[in-house]
C-alpha cells in the first residue's frame, strides 16, 4: 500500500515535471518565433525606410538577452527541438552566424542535390602522356618527347570529353609517374580503356623514317589488338602520315600492367626533321588527338 502510494506519487511528480518541461519548451519556442517574426518585421521596415537605422540597435538590444536566456533552457531540457534551436541560435547572434549558417546549408544542399541525378557513371578513358618530369623521352634539337606527348594527350582529353567520355589523365603536367604505377592508377580511377601517347625515334637521324604505329599486348584476350587497329587506321585518316600499322609486344610495362584494353600510340618520329616540326605544332597535335579519339569511339562507342 505504502509502496504503491510512493510509486503513484513518483509517477505523478514525473508527469508534473514533464508537463512543466513541455510548457517551458512550448513557451520558449513561441518566444523565439515571436522574436524571429519581430526581427523579420524590423528588417522589412528597415528596407522600406532607409532612415530607420536608430530603431535597429534598440531592437537587437532587447532581443539578444531574451533569446540568450531561452537558448540554454532549450539546450538543457531537450535535444528534440534542435532545429528550432539552431534557428533561434542563428537569430540570436545576429551579426555572424546568420550570413554564414544560412548560405552554408543552402549551398551545400542544393548543388549536391542537383548534380546527383545527372551524374550517371560515364565511360572513363585513361590517357597516359609518356615520360614526364626528369624523364624527357627522346629528344632532338632541344625538343622533348614528353612535351609533345602531354600536349597531344591534353587535346585528346578535350576531344573525348566533348564526345561524352570521362577522362583520367595519368599526368596532366610535367611530372614523372612510375611506368608500373600508370595502369594501376588508371584502374583505380575506373578506366575502361588505356591509351599511352608517345613519339617514336630511331638511332641517329633520318628524315625519311616517318609515320604512326600502335603497340598492343596480347597476354589477355581483351580486344587490345582491335583497339590498336582502330586507332592506327583512324589516326592516319585524319593526319597526313604513313600508317606503319599495329605491333605486338608483351614487354612494354604500361601495356603489361593494364587490366583493361590498352595500347601505346607512337604518333610519329621525333628523329625526322619534317615530322618533328609537325609533331610540335599545336594544329597538328590537335589533328592527332582527333584521329585517336575517332579510333577510341570505334572501339568503344557510347550509346
Ligand atoms: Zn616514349
Amino acid at each position: 500500500m505504502d509502496m504503491n502510494y510512493l510509486v503513484q506519487r513518483r509517477i505523478n511528480a514525473r508527469k508534473k515535471y514533464r508537463r512543466k518541461v513541455a510548457i517551458t519548451i512550448a513557451l520558449s519556442v513561441l518566444l523565439l518565433i515571436l522574436i524571429i517574426v519581430g526581427l523579420i518585421k524590423v528588417i522589412m521596415d528597415e528596407k522600406k525606410e532607409k532612415n530607420a537605422e536608430d530603431t535597429i540597435p534598440g531592437v537587437t538590444a532587447t532581443v539578444s538577452p531574451e533569446a540568450s536566456d531561452n537558448v540554454p533552457d532549450n539546450n538543457i531540457v531537450t535535444g528534440n527541438n534542435e532545429s528550432s534551436f539552431v534557428n533561434g541560435g542563428g537569430e540570436t547572434a545576429e551579426n555572424e552566424p546568420v550570413p554564414t549558417a544560412v548560405p552554408a546549408v543552402n549551398t551545400t544542399a542544393i548543388p549536391t542535390a542537383t548534380p546527383s541525378p545527372t551524374s550517371v557513371p560515364k565511360t572513363v578513358i585513361a590517357l597516359d602522356a609518356g615520360h614526364g618530369g626528369e624523364d624527357l623521352g627522346s629528344t632532338r634539337q632541344g625538343l622533348y618527347e614528353k612535351d609533345a606527348n602531354l600536349a597531344i594527350a591534353l587535346f585528346l582529353e578535350k576531344e573525348l570529353e566533348e564526345a561524352g567520355y570521362a577522362v583520367f589523365m595519368v599526368r596532366d603536367g610535367d611530372f614523372y609517374v612510375e611506368n608500373e604505377e600508370r595502369p594501376v592508377l588508371a584502374s583505380q580511377n575506373g578506366a575502361s580503356l588505356y591509351v599511352s601517347i608517345h613519339l617514336n625515334s630511331i638511332e641517329g637521324d633520318n628524315d625519311a623514317t616517318q609515320g604512326a604505329e600502335v603497340w598492343y599486348a596480347d597476354m589477355r584476350d581483351d580486344g587490345s589488338e582491335a583497339l590498336a587497329q582502330y586507332i592506327a587506321d583512324e589516326l592516319t585518316k585524319v593526319v597526313d602520315t604513313r600508317n606503319r600499322g599495329i605491333k605486338l609486344s608483351n614487354k612494354l610495362t604500361v601495356l603489361r600492367h593494364s587490366d583493361v584494353p590498352a595500347c601505346l600510340v607512337e604518333c610519329g618520329f621525333i628523329t625526322s626533321e619534317t615530322e618533328r616540326a609537325k609533331l610540335f605544332d599545336p594544329e597538328y597535335q590537335k589533328k592527332v588527338a582527333e584521329g585517336i579519339c575517332n579510333g577510341i569511339q570505334k572501339f568503344l562507342p557510347l550509346e
